[in-house]
């Protein structure tokens, strides 16, 4: 049976070049990256070099760059790192109703610490308006934490303007660039921000590595204590084939963005079109234009997206819902809700998400199975019998 994987927002393959240059340091250089003897200098010379080269690529100093576990990990350092730093200003927390579980998390957690967190609505198309953030900014407010892309919908929010808004009340500003990085122009410095958090695996690196850029003079407490890794800011061996791992991927990444943009962009784009073509009562959920070119999120009128998901899987076709089994919840998806779709739409949502190594035959595969699949369960499902005959 033919596969097709259409859930690289959820994770991408490693690069077999990122694997080669990952390699020598599981093996021959092991050494403990903080030992002075000649095996842990080999790990450190390593580490410092993947450092500076992610700082080139961004266009920041070395000294910016703090290597974590992950988009998660980076998420809850600059939330609680910058609350509890920047707590003596307010505090009064700004984050969006469209976040991932890891700021969403962490907002949560420093509610039951005292913090007073303000979430912002988006709009129907899922972008969170810098007015909002206008109206309830106020002098207690010491962060603001907005998505620069988000992970259901794709939609690509104003960062700049939103930033600038806080920066204008002494607040500082976080955003979580994981699904931005490697899949759009991201300009750290145009856009102005305090920290930034990104992710290897979403850009063909190693999983359980990431990045939390913090602007100089920016100083988050510490999340994990430790030992005097990362300028003593965040404890733990370093992880270094990992941190050669997500240079080489973002090196790769950055230096193949437009001939990958093009090329996802064009095969989504048809993906699009075809489903609006041939599958009637489909709700295209986010905004056409300012989104990710990666993400298709649609709502599919009168079925379940599990339903549809598990029919798509058992033809070796990969997406993801929402809510759903996938993600350990069948809540339907906040964001969707945030965007004012109804619950039972919201349920009938699946995201694909393609890749530089999908195909335009992949596609096709996975239309052809998709129209056959929604027909079926339409078939079988009373609300739409309920549907069709109120229409007769
Ligand atoms: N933030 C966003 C927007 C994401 O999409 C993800 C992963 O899906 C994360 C954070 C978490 O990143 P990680 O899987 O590296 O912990």
């Amino acid at each position: 049976m033919k596969r097709v994987y259409l859930d690289y927002s959820a994770t991408t393959p490693l690069s077999p070049d990122v694997l080669k240059e990952m390699t020598p340091y599981f093996t021959e250089h092991f050494g403990n990256a903080n030992s002075m003897h000649a095996f842990g200098q080999e790990g450190a010379y390593a580490v410092d070099a993947a450092r500076r080269k992610i700082a080139d690529l961004l266009g920041v100093k070395p000294t910016e760059i703090y290597f974590t576990s992950g988009g998660t990990e980076s998420d809850n350092w600059a939330l609680k790192g910058g609350a509890s730093a920047y707590g003596s200003k307010g505090k009064h927390i700004i984050t969006s109703k469209i976040e991932h579980a890891a700021i969403i998390s962490s907002c949560a957690q420093l509610e039951q610490e005292g913090y007073k967190v303000t979430y912002l609505p988006c709009d129907d198309k899922g972008i969170v308006r810098p007015e909002y953030l206008e109206e309830v900014i106020d002098d207690q407010t010491s962060v603001v934490s907005v998505m620069l892309a988000n992970n259901e919908i794709g939609t690509i929010q104003p960062i700049k303007e939103l930033c600038e808004i806080a920066h204008r009340h002494g607040a500082i500003f976080h955003t979580d660039a994981v699904q931005a990085i490697g899949s759009i122009p991201v300009d750290v410095n145009d856009l102005g921000v305090d920290m930034m958090s990104f992710s290897g695996h979403k850009f063909y690196g190693p999983k359980g590595i990431g990045v939390l850029y913090v602007k100089s003079g920016i100083k988050p407490d510490k999340l994990i204590a430790g030992g005097h890794q990362e300028r003593t800011r965040r404890g733990g061996t370093t992880n270094v084939p990992s941190v050669v791992g997500i240079s080489k991927a973002l090196e790769d990444a950055l230096a193949n963005l437009d001939k990958n943009y093009k090329h996802i962009k064009e095969l989504r784009d048809y993906f699009v079109e075809e489903v609006e073509k041939n599958i009637p009562h489909v709700v295209y959920n986010g905004d056409r234009v300012k989104r990710l070119p990666q993400n298709a999120n649609f709502a599919f009128e009168f079925i379940e997206g599990e339903s549809l998901l598990l029919t798509l899987d058992l033809n070796g076709i990969a997406c993801s819902s929402g809510s759903a089994c996938s993600s350990g919840s069948l809540e339907p998806s906040h964001v969707l809700l945030a965007t004012g779709l109804p619950v039972e739409k919201a349920h009938g949502s699946i995201r694909f998400s393609f890749g530089k190594d999908t195909t335009k035959e992949d596609v096709d595969y996975v239309l052809d199975n998709l129209i056959k699949a929604v027909n079926k369960l339409r078939n079988m499902s009373p609300l739409y019998a309920e549907f069709i005959g109120g229409k007769k």
